[in-house]
């Protein structure tokens, strides 16, 4: 079986799990980690940021991200599919009490017509307050699209001229910049905070950061806490994650690649296909993914009409020529 599931999917490396057997270890309640320590000032440096912060998954980076700039009754903006409206179960909502407005774009691009329509000033008593916009790069279940830089310094020009801050889901940021050349320090520079994950291209087995400034990440710290994730000896998990940054990141080109190669044998326009996942329609998803599976392929369905392939560090070149090959012959 070929997985392409997800890039969540990866087993860590024997020399990943070398690097984590061989982790100096602390408290990390007590700040006595040194690994953490490291991996949290080496991502908040990629990113120019002052401070990050260590979380077991991205869905806990992003709610802590997220409540560090919008407060119980305000709001944040996002795309329609946004990982943080679709996917997290309505954390948002139902541990920090803020709510969601969206725009749509079907690339789950930055639509700033959309949004300073959508923007709301705090007007006290009578409309809830936008506080936030969160974006999303790459766009994961739009098919892991770029935001291009341009746009994302429009957003950031027009949020400034407003005053409202910008969240970045930087669940896959590692793609984008793989993909454009863009420096992560760039991206950072657009974002008042981000969300980053370690478990996802990168190929650790646990592990995102939120990043952000001394004051936000000191904030995240306590309630971190609070929600039952201050953890303790897990250098040998962020040991993990720096080894991924060390060896992960420039072979994410690779994943690229492969993922194009799919998107042609399944008459997805590979052009359109800009990091490691494709995203196709089909009249019926469940059987398409039935049928990719008799055939030695796991993809899944991501809505009644649409499948999602991701390519990662567990699929060869060999491979992904294989699943392309099988997947061809289905429709
Ligand atoms: C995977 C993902 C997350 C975080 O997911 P976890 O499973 O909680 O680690 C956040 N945002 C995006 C866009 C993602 O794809």
């Amino acid at each position: 079986m070929i997985d392409l599931r997800s890039d969540t999917l990866t087993r860590p490396t024997e020399a990943m799990r070398a690097a984590m057997a061989d982790a100096e270890v602390g408290d990390d309640v007590y700040g006595e980690d040194p690994t953490v320590n490291d991996l949290e000032e080496r991502v908040a440096g990629l990113f120019g940021h002052e401070a990050a912060l260590f979380t077991p998954t991205g869905s806990l980076a992003n709610v802590l991200a997220v409540r560090s700039l919008v407060g119980v009754g305000q709001e944040v903006l996002c795309e329609l599919s946004a990982h943080i409206a679709r996917a997290e179960l309505g954390a948002h909502g139902a541990i920090s009490g803020l709510t969601m407005r969206t725009w749509t774009d079907p690339r789950g691009q930055i639509d700033l017509a959309a949004i300073s329509a959508l923007y709301a000033p705090d007007m006290g008593p009578f409309f809830v307050a936008t506080k936030a916009i969160a974006v999303e790069n790459t766009h994961n279940f739009a098919g892991g699209t770029v935001l291009p830089l341009a746009d994302l310094q429009a957003l950031r020009g027009w949020a400034d001229g407003v005053g409202v801050a910008i969240h970045l889901d930087g669940a896959r940021i590692w793609n984008a910049h793989v993909a454009t050349g863009t420096p992560l320090a760039e991206y950072g520079a657009m974002a008042d905070v981000l969300a980053v994950c370690l478990s996802k291209g990168l190929g650790a087995p646990i592990g995102s950061l939120m990043v952000g400034s001394f004051d936000a990440v000191a904030e995240a710290r306590i309630w971190r806490k609070r929600l039952g994730a201050g953890t303790r000896q897990v250098g040998i998990l962020a040991a993990a994650g720096l080894h991924a940054l060390d060896h992960h990141v420039e072979r994410l080109a690779d994943d690229h690649a492969h993922a194009k190669l799919l998107a042609e044998a399944i008459d997805v326009d590979p052009a359109t296909v800009e990091t490691n996942i494709v995203v196709a329609h089909r009249e019926d998803a469940a059987a398409f993914v039935a049928a990719a599976a008799e055939a030695g392929v796991r993809i899944s369905a991501v809505g009644p009409r649409t499948v999602r392939l991701v390519t990662h560090l567990d699929v060869s070149t060999g491979q992904a020529q294989q699943a392309a090959s099988a997947l061809s012959r289905l429709d």
